[in-house]
């Protein structure tokens, strides 16, 4: 027994420990023949004064592996120490970059400043031997010399606090994990349409009442005072952190407006938003009154953030507010502005020249491109990268975030891990000579549907794959490898308690349709996953369910409509956790049958590709989740061949309805059945139950059908070809937040029986 441990740490320490770091080195990591032993059982710090913030959390950190905290020594400078020792060295070139070298008696961790030495701790406490128990048991390990330095000097996390309120204590654990993998950015998302989080002593309403929001009749909510607010920056600043807030304006501002109604246009009492989505009623840029606050309120912002920066925010800011104030309209006059795009770039010139004399610059989406750049800005690219692209060629500093690749509120099936790890942050039409405006990126965690619970999940392990494309920039992408030192990384989180989620779908679905029947394939990504399964069949009268199947061998026939419950527990590491997942099925006549559409599907939603309408798959409450076929400003005409004449009792449709996203739910859909492809007869055409509203709240599928018994006697219909025609609204109407814009259609399936 004890020699095959000593040969799996053997072959840990040749195989495995020289790519054990996340993010990987950059600059050199060679191993050598030395083993450093800590002296008579006890492991000292040895530091210089201006490390000593470095050696007390170097200290924390051994004590988290080893239930032991090893004692802090000042260091002369000059003594060969036993121990570890942290020291300045000026050969290291970049601020962030730094050396280690183990020796037999020595492990020396090295840098500029204490950004550096701070890295070349967390590269150390990544690699050292977890044992339990203390240093009785021994304190050893292989030694290796270490040179690393970041290619991007911005590698940050973005946290919504305001669709959902996260406590301190959830921020400084998501802090600790961030310096783990050496990201250097909090972005702090702090005023939302749903919560006003930050403490302002000039406008207390402004977390009184913007603070809350009416959930089930509850309030629902929370904000940091500015102790609070010193207390975190100080904690991220322990960590080398910086921390960037965000006060979002012109846009995003209902929970402010609910607070200090004369902030709007309309001036009129509104509540603090409770849906998600963009809102129309946004600052008035043409009140003074106005103006002066955000300036009040930024000053207050500035005292509490050392940060360089301020993030003002910018982004989906409907100006039908503006285009009917007058106020906003003489603004435009007395300005000389060409329309209401260059009233936001005003405002934002406005507020970008006070907080320079406040020697701060500003950060903005790349929405505040659109009136010109304003001087000075730098954008943050969550529009794809052209954005970023475009600013960076006018020489503007970018920070890149798109919803391509780093937005981590998406679920798996969109963003996984290795999704991430493909990502680059420099668009490849930019020439060399521009690539510095690139700063680095961001992973943007929105909390619509991601409660302090669930938001650890969904930033780790993405935001990791991210560290290393911003720190280590890997030329070639090799998953796989990388994969594999994160799955060893796990058990550092594990140590830690951090709830990190999955890496990817744990689990794949296919399809086959053999004989008429629909088969479900379920594929583990894991093979050491638990799964369990639960089918409910919503079509019967009475619902019937099957459970708790423990393992799934072999495919599941859908005989029927279908909906299956799974449930997957998978171990990872020292965790247990056990996530619930739930796809629909269904089996029907047009399964895998011919069908022609006058539409072509937006890419973004192909809902399974040209046949997506018949493969049995139906979405979910996640318009994104691959099920949805959707074309934007069209009607859609579907055209179904059975292959033979059939007697059909019913054709059904559903489409998505969320009017924040802009996805309405059809005028109307009329269905049509043929004997011969030619000989159209109209069965009927649907209304597609109530009309939209601006008072209809949520998102969520709406059914339309047809049942030939309403107008049969025989109870069914004979044909071979089913034609269906959705009317769109065509555009968003005159309540919505972007009237006039060209609205959505979203189907997940037409159902033939
Ligand atoms: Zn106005």
């Amino acid at each position: 027994m004890k020699s095959s441990l000593v040969v799996f740490f053997i072959g840990l320490s040749v195989v495995y420990w020289g790519q054990m770091i996340i993010p990987q080195p950059t600059k050199s990591y060679v191993p050598t023949k030395d083993i450093f032993e800590a002296k008579d059982g006890e492991l000292a710090i040895w530091t210089e004064k201006m490390f000593l913030n470095e050696a007390e959390i170097l200290a924390e950190q051994i004590k988290i592996h080893r239930d032991y905290i090893p004692k802090i020594h000042h260091w002369d400078g000059k003594s060969n120490v036993n121990g570890l020792l942290l020291k300045t060295n000026l050969d290291v070139v970049k601020d962030e970059g730094y050396h280690v070298n183990i020796q037999k008696n020595q492990v020396c961790i090295s840098g500029r400043n204490p950004a550096g030495v701070l890295h070349g701790v967390f590269s150390y406490i990544q690699m050292i031997p977890i044992k339990k128990g203390p240093l009785d048991s021994g304190y050893s390990h292989d030694a290796w010399v270490i040179e690393d330095e970041p290619k991007f000097i911005h590698r940050g996390l973005l946290l919504d606090c305001g669709r959902h309120f996260m406590s301190v204590e959830k921020i400084k654990e998501t802090l600790l994990t961030m310096a783990l993998y050496k990201m250097n950015v909090f972005h702090w998302h702090l005023t939302e349409d749903q919560g006003w989080r930050i403490e302002i002593k000039k406008y207390p309403k402004l977390t009184s009442v913007g603070g809350y929001r009416l959930v089930n009749e509850q309030n629902y909510g929370g904000f940091y005072t500015q102790e609070q607010i010193r207390d975190i920056v100080s904690y991220a600043n322990r960590l080398h952190i910086m921390v960037i807030p965000e006060i979002e304006l012109p846009g995003h501002s209902v929970a402010a407006i609910a607070s200090y109604p004369f902030l709007s246009c309309m001036g009129q009492q509104i509540s603090v938003e409770t849906d998600w989505g963009v809102f129309k009623d946004i600052y008035c840029a043409g009140n003074d009154k106005t103006i002066q606050f955000i300036k009040d309120v930024l000053d207050e912002v500035v005292s509490l953030f050392p940060a360089p920066y301020i993030h003002i925010g910018g982004d989906e800011a409907p100006k039908v507010r503006w285009e009917n104030c007058t106020k906003c309209q003489k603004r435009i006059k007395d300005e000389h502005l060409k329309n209401e795009a260059e009233l936001q770039t005003w405002m934002i010139e406005e507020v970008a020249k006070h907080l320079k004399s406040k020697g701060k610059d500003i950060i903005g989406w790349d929405e505040i491109l659109e009136g010109g750049i304003p001087s000075g800005a730098v954008i943050q690219s969550w529009r794809g990268m052209q954005g970023g692209l475009e600013a960076a060629q006018h020489n503007h500093a970018v920070v890149m975030s798109p919803t391509s690749h780093c937005y981590l509120d998406y679920g798996l099936d969109g963003i996984d891990t290795k999704k991430v790890y493909q990502f680059d942050p420099i668009p490849s039409e930019l020439t060399q000579d521009k690539h510095h405006f690139v700063l680095g990126a961001e992973g943007n965690m929105w909390t619509e549907r991601a409660p302090e619970n669930e938001v650890t999940g969904k930033i780790f392990p993405r935001l990791i794959a991210l560290s290393e494309v911003l720190w280590s920039y890997p030329v070639q992408r090799d998953y796989p490898e990388f994969e594999a030192r994160l799955k060893r990384s796990f058990s550092l989180l594990d140590k830690r308690k951090v709830k990190y989620g999955f890496m990817t779908t744990p689990v794949q679905f296919q399809t086959v349709i053999e004989n008429e029947n629909l088969w479900v394939q379920i594929q583990k990504e894991n093979p050491d996953m638990n799964l369990f399964y639960t089918t409910t069949h919503f079509d019967s009268q009475s619902v019937e369910e099957v459970q708790d199947i423990v393992d799934v061998n072999g495919p599941i026939a859908i005989r029927r409509n279908s909906k299956i419950n799974l449930q997957v527990g998978m171990k990872l590491g020292g965790s247990n956790q056990v996530n619930w997942m739930t796809r629909i099925f269904a089996n029907h006549l047009a399964l895998g049958k011919d069908i022609l559409l006058n539409y072509t599907p937006s890419n973004a939603y192909l809902g399974g590709g040209l046949k997506g309408l018949v493969d049995g798959c139906l979405g979910g409450a996640n318009f994104r989740d691959g099920n949805w076929q959707a074309v934007q400003g069209k009607d859609m005409e579907m055209v179904i061949d059975l292959g033979k004449i059939e007697s059909i009792t019913e054709v059904s449709t559903r489409w998505f309805h969320y009017a924040n996203a802009w996805i309405f739910r059809p005028e109307d859909v009329s269905y049509f059945i043929s004997i011969d492809g030619n000989n159209w007869k109209l069965l009927n055409t649907d209304s597609v139950g109530k009309r939209t509203h601006p008072s209809e709240p949520g998102e969520f599928a709406v059914s339309s059908k047809v049942l030939a018994e309403d107008y049969t006697a025989y109870g069914f219909f004979m044909g071979r070809y089913v034609k269906v025609q959705a009317r769109s609204i065509g555009k968003c109407p005159d309540w919505h937040d972007a009237p006039g814009e060209p609205s959505w259609l979203f189907i997940d399936e037409i159902i033939v029986r």
